[in-house]
């Protein structure tokens, strides 16, 4: 059992609210910036759906770094590639052409039906770009007056932590504090197709959406909303752009979230598991005459499109679709939905998703979903919850039968402890 180079347990440190600091955790919540509440384990190690704590003890990662670990943690074709490319050129910015980057998009556009792309890193930034180009398409091709585009939004939205990417947002806490906020957005009722048709105008650039909310609360839209919304883009020349950051490669049982409704949008914006779970890997794609709106010196990013990020990027897609892991997806997913049905508790309010992409809503006035992911994570469970109320399932792509069977056991067990808690009060 190793704690460290300088600590032991002995240094664990118990705080107020009754978690026990181990001394990483203590080192990192003096240094790191409190802006997140992890729950009280260190990580040290991952293989595939498993991740060990310092301490050696195994965990099921039910939640795989928000859906950026979908092919497992250090799948053995990605660390290879790594070996390779970190060791043959790994930054060179886009100052150069490399040999890796063409590859690596042109298999992104094929396989999502888009034309061209623009690489990043983070997430936040492939949605920036989305902005800008969607912005520079309405002035420039679709003819909308200087500096008047607007670009719909829904409720509930989650695309990321930038200053747009906030103004865009409904949820108090995300804009608290770091305004003020650039103008150019409009908020919609998610999967309201009324709505959606009331805010379109002549100004309209876009309609940014995600075709399931992922940070929202797992939420999932009425049947044929995506595809309404499709039409009604297509009929007002406005762009429909989907952020499927968290929904694409795989993660709802079809290769895009999109695919379910049969849309193609106009723009698409892909990261987290496009970094197959090593580096942050984004990028915007859209279709030739979106794209075309940029020109050299418009817009950029020095690590956008590196070499080690690109070869990296193409073997996530590569083994996502040669090892079918949409269709494992949509496989496992309905298998684990299943199981959780069966689970019959007044703790549970709703379950929902597709493919392995749940969650499971608890009613706030009996738990809080906080603490049944601490109660998991002592049992070997590694989920995080979102919202307050919603326990999130989304484990690496290449779970299989027998450790949803473990995790549902572990869930089952948790749900029904709680249970005899709250009749007990
Ligand atoms: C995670 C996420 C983002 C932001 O990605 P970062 O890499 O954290 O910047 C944007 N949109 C959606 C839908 C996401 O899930």
């Amino acid at each position: 059992m190793t704690l460290g180079n300088t600590g032991s347990a002995e240094r664990g440190e118990r705080k107020t609210n009754g978690e026990v600091m181990s001394a990483s955790m203590s080192l990192e919540a003096q240094y790191c910036a409190h802006n997140y509440h992890p729950l009280p384990v260190v990580l040290t190690r991952g293989e595939g759906v498993f991740v060990w704590d310092e301490n050696g003890k195994k965990y099921l990662d039910m939640m795989s770094a928000y859906s950026a670990v979908s092919h497992g943690h250090a799948h053995p074709r990605l660390v290879a590639v790594v070996r390779e490319q970190v060791a043959t050129l790994t930054i060179v910015s886009r100052a150069f052409y490399t040999d890796k980057l063409g590859p690596f998009l042109e298999l992104a556009c094929k396989l999502t039906g888009q034309d061209m792309a623009m690489p990043m890193n983070t997430g936040a930034e492939a949605v920036e770009t989305a902005i800008k180009a969607a912005r520079k398409w309405a002035y420039t091709v679709k003819g909308v007056a200087d500096n008047q585009a607007e670009i719909i939004c829904c409720s509930g939205n989650f695309h990321g932590r930038t200053i747009a990417a906030v103004a865009m947002s409904d949820e108090a806490q995300y804009q608290e504090g770091f305004g003020p906020f650039p103008p150019g957005f409009r908020i919609v009722d998610y999967g309201n197709i009324e709505a959606l048709r009331a805010a379109i105008n002549v100004n309209t650039a876009a309609f940014i959406v995600e075709p399931i909310q992922g940070e929202g609360g797992i939420v999932v839209p009425p049947e044929g909303y995506l595809s309404a919304a499709a039409d009604l883009c297509r009929e007002h020349n406005v762009l429909l752009i989907c952020d499927e950051i968290q929904t694409g490669l795989g993660r709802t049982g079809k290769f895009l979230a999109s695919d379910h409704d049969g849309v193609v949008p106009d723009g698409l914006i892909l990261g987290k598991a496009l970094g197959g779970g090593i580096m942050p890997v984004s990028m915007f794609l859209a279709r030739r005459e979106v794209m075309e709106v940029f020109t050299p010196g418009d817009h950029g990013s020095t690590f956008g499109g590196n070499p080690l990020g690109a070869a990296i990027g193409l073997e996530a897609l590569n083994i996502i679709v040669e090892d079918d892991l949409a269709a494992r997806s949509a496989e496992m997913g309905d298998y684990l939905l299943q199981q959780l049905r069966d689970i019959d508790s007044p703790l549970i309010s709703d379950i929902r998703g597709k493919g392995l992409f749940i969650g499971v809503e608890i009613d706030p006035s009996l738990t809080s979903a906080r603490s049944i992911c601490e109660a998991l994570m002592s049992r070997g469970l590694l989920s995080k919850e979102t919202h307050e109320t919603v326990v999130r399932l989304a484990p690496p792509l290449v779970i299989n039968k027998a450790e949803i069977d473990w995790a549902v056991q572990q869930i089952s067990a948790v749900i029904a402890t709680m249970e005899k808690v709250q009749l007990a009060s």
